[in-house]
This record gives C-alpha cells, sequence and structure tokens, in this order.
C-alpha cells in the first residue's frame, strides 16, 4: 500500500515536471518534449505493476525511465538533427517492445540492462552539462546524479524495504528538479524585466539628449536665419526690415508709454566718397554704426534705413531727452570720426508724433530736413512736444 502511494505520487510529480518541461518553460530546447516517455514509461508500467503485483515489472519502470532519459540526453547533445531522431525513434521501439517482454526476462537481465542504461544516462548528462555551460544545466546534471542513485536502488533492490527507500529517493529527484527550473525560470525573468527597464530608461535618456541637441541646434539656425533676415551684413545695425518690425513691437507692447527714434545721415558724405573713395566711405558708415551701438542703452536700437540714412530706436525717452542724447551722440561723432565727418539728426516721439511708424518717420525726417536746412551738424525737432531752449 505505502510503495504504491509513494509511486503515485512520483507519477504524479513526474508528470508535473513533465509538463513544466514542455508547456511553462520557454526554451529552444525541443528535446525536452521527449520527458513524454518516460512519463509515459511510468505511468504505463505503474498501471502493470498495480495490476500484478509483480517486482518484475517494477523493474521494468525503471528501465524504461532510463530508456527515456537516454534518448532525451542524446537528443540534448545533438540538438535535433536526423540521425538523433532516428536513435530516438529505434529508443521509443526499444522501450515499448521491452514493455512486453520484460516480464519474460530474467531479473539479472533486467538489472544489468538497467545499470547500463543509467550510467549511459549520467555520462550523457554530464557531456550535455559541458556542451552548454549554462548554470541550469550544471544544477540539473548534479541532481541527476540523485535521480540515477534513486532508480539504481529501486532497479537493484529485492524487497520493499529498499522500493520505498529508493521511490522516496526519486521523488526527492524530482522535488529538486522542480526547484531547479523554477528558480532559474524567476531568474531569467527578473533578468530580462531589469534589463528591460534598463534599456528603456537609457533609450528616454538618448532621446532627451538628441531632442535637446537638436532643439539647440535648431534654435541657433533660426537666430542666425533671423539675424541675418534682419541685420543689414556691413554696419551691423538693423537693416529695415527689422527696423520696422522693432518699431511696430513697441507700438503694439502696452508696457511701452512712450518712445522716440531719431533718423540722421553724414553731411555731404557723397563728397566723402568722392575725394576718399567708397571704401573709405564705408568705413565712415561703419563707424558710425559701431559709435551708435556702443554708446547706448541696451535697449536702444539701431538700424540703417538706406544709405548713409540710419535710424535710432530709444524706448522710454521722450522728446527733451531724445535730443539730449542725440546732442551727445553728434558731438561724439564729430570729434571721433576719422576721417572727420559730421552727422544731422531729426527727432520723432511717440505717441505725440504720430502712433504709426509712418507718422513718426514723417515727423523726424522733417526735423532732419530743418537740421540739414539750419546748416548740418546739428539735431532738430519738428514735432507736436514744446521744448524749451532747442539746441541748435
Ligand atoms: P547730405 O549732407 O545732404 O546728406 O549730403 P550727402 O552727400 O550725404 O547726400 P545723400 O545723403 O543724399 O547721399 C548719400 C550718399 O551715400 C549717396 C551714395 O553714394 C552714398 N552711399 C549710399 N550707400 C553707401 C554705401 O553703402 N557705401 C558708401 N561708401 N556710400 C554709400
Ligand atoms: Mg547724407
Amino acid at each position: 500500500m505505502e510503495i504504491k502511494a509513494i509511486l503515485i505520487l512520483s507519477a504524479m510529480l513526474f508528470s508535473v515536471s513533465f509538463f513544466i518541461h514542455t508547456f511553462i518553460i520557454p526554451n529552444d530546447q525541443s528535446y525536452n518534449r521527449l520527458d513524454f516517455m518516460p512519463a509515459l514509461a511510468l505511468l504505463y508500467a505503474l498501471t502493470q505493476t498495480l495490476l500484478i503485483s509483480s517486482v518484475n515489472a517494477f523493474r521494468l519502470i525503471i528501465a524504461t525511465l532510463f530508456l527515456g532519459y537516454v534518448a532525451m540526453r542524446f537528443l540534448s547533445l545533438k540538438r535535433i538533427n536526423r540521425p538523433a531522431v532516428a536513435l530516438g525513434l529505434v529508443l521509443t521501439a526499444l522501450f515499448f517492445g521491452m514493455i512486453y517482454v520484460a516480464p519474460q526476462l530474467p531479473i539479472s537481465w533486467l538489472n544489468t540492462i538497467n545499470i547500463l542504461l543509467g550510467t549511459a544516462f549520467l555520462v550523457l548528462s554530464i557531456l550535455q552539462q559541458r556542451q552548454s555551460g549554462k548554470k541550469i544545466d550544471r544544477e540539473l546534471s548534479e541532481i541527476n546524479i540523485v535521480g540515477f542513485i534513486a532508480l539504481l536502488i529501486l532497479s537493484l533492490s529485492n524487497g520493499y524495504y529498499m522500493l520505498n527507500v529508493g521511490a522516496g529517493v526519486f521523488c526527492l529527484h524530482q522535488l529538486a528538479e522542480l526547484v531547479i527550473y523554477t528558480k532559474h525560470d524567476k531568474l531569467e525573468r527578473t533578468s530580462v524585466s531589469t534589463r528591460l527597464a534598463e534599456l528603456e530608461n537609457r533609450f528616454d535618456r538618448t532621446v532627451e539628449f538628441e531632442a535637446k541637441k537638436r532643439t539647440s541646434v535648431m534654435a541657433d539656425k533660426i537666430e542666425h536665419i533671423r539675424e541675418k533676415s534682419q541685420k543689414d551684413p556691413m554696419t551691423k545695425a538693423l537693416n529695415r526690415h527689422g527696423l520696422t518690425s522693432e518699431i511696430n513691437n513697441l507700438i503694439r507692447d502696452p508696457s511701452i508709454k512712450i518712445f522716440s527714434i531719431a533718423i540722421f545721415d553724414i553731411d555731404h558724405f557723397k563728397s566723402i566718397n568722392d575725394t576718399k573713395g567708397h571704401i573709405v566711405g564705408d568705413e565712415c558708415l561703419k563707424f558710425l554704426s559701431y559709435t551708435f551701438m556702443v554708446s547706448n542703452r541696451k535697449t536702444d536700437m539701431l538700424g540703417r534705413y538706406g544709405g548713409d540714412e540710419f535710424i535710432l530706436i530709444m524706448p522710454h525717452i521722450n522728446a527733451p531727452a531724445a535730443l539730449e542724447i542725440c546732442e551727445r551722440m553728434r558731438g561724439l561723432i564729430q570729434s571721433k570720426s576719422v576721417p572727420k565727418f559730421t552727422i544731422s539728426m531729426g527727432i520723432g516721439t511717440y505717441p505725440y508724433d504720430g502712433r504709426a511708424f509712418t507718422s513718426l518717420l514723417e515727423v523726424a525726417d522733417r526735423g532732419l530736413y530743418k537740421a540739414k536746412e539750419g546748416g548740418r551738424n546739428r539735431v532738430a525737432y519738428d514735432g507736436n512736444v514744446f521744448i524749451k531752449n532747442e539746441t541748435k
């Protein structure tokens, strides 16, 4: 009765192990499917044992188990190839043959067969482990030694006591195998998910880095294009387009209540060009632009309106203050320029002289004309704001 219980338990464990090998543990080792052979053999021989209650039939269990294992190990060594499959088939045929032949065989024959097959199984196990080098295979092959010992005890036993011991060890072997598979499966899954998370992280960081890099390159390019499209290449002042858009921005900006513009040009510039040449003329334009850009506040803006005409934009500056600033600049140009030249300037103030660029420019232009008319090298205002003691 105890033997039967142990055998049933063993068979159940074996079947579970087979099920896990075959369906749950994902691998590419299709030889594992051959586990069905020992499992089937065990179940078959078990029924035989229970039915005829013969020790001989019990020996058969062991023989068939070993056969199945040998076939399995052999296939795992060679992977799936034709000779291996052929051998597997021969072994399967042998195993089915033995089920019928074994009851007639003398016990000593069966013992010899079992020892030979068991040894073959063990040797193949070790070879497989060496070939694979995987931790799981090493552990399984170590456990196989326990299985081998269990089966030898079972095979060589001639009393129920020994059969009990053998079957118990065999159960232990099956349990250990289950533990190993479960452990490695779990490890594999954990390492795969850790690796995945790591990769995901690295991917995110790379994408973020690339995006930042590209955005900054794009921003630089956009800035470059914007500068190019809004700046005069020779004098580095805003071009006419940049100038217009900056003044319109100020007009639209609700925080800007007042600002002034000054239009100015070089006096008798034509004669500088004529007497000293255009290259010197260009240098005069560059000097003029540079001096205005470095001598004014950061918020002030300078633009080249065309030819030798420039416009200075002065946010938050009213007409009297603009006159003062322009007077200072006029003096600076007069004293510092080489070759010596002078400028004339006209002023317009938002919103008193106009709420649009064109009307402001008209007033400023009037001032410039007034300055030229008044004898040049001076600043003039001809707008709506009353100015006390207007200079020159
Ligand atoms: P005014 O005092 O009335 O302003 O006399 P002006 O000789 O300066 O007369 P105007 O302003 O009309 O002449 C501008 C001259 O500027 C005409 C043109 O030859 C010269 N000019 C325009 N653009 C450039 C430039 O980029 N380089 C040089 N060298 N000369 C320029
Ligand atoms: Mg001029």
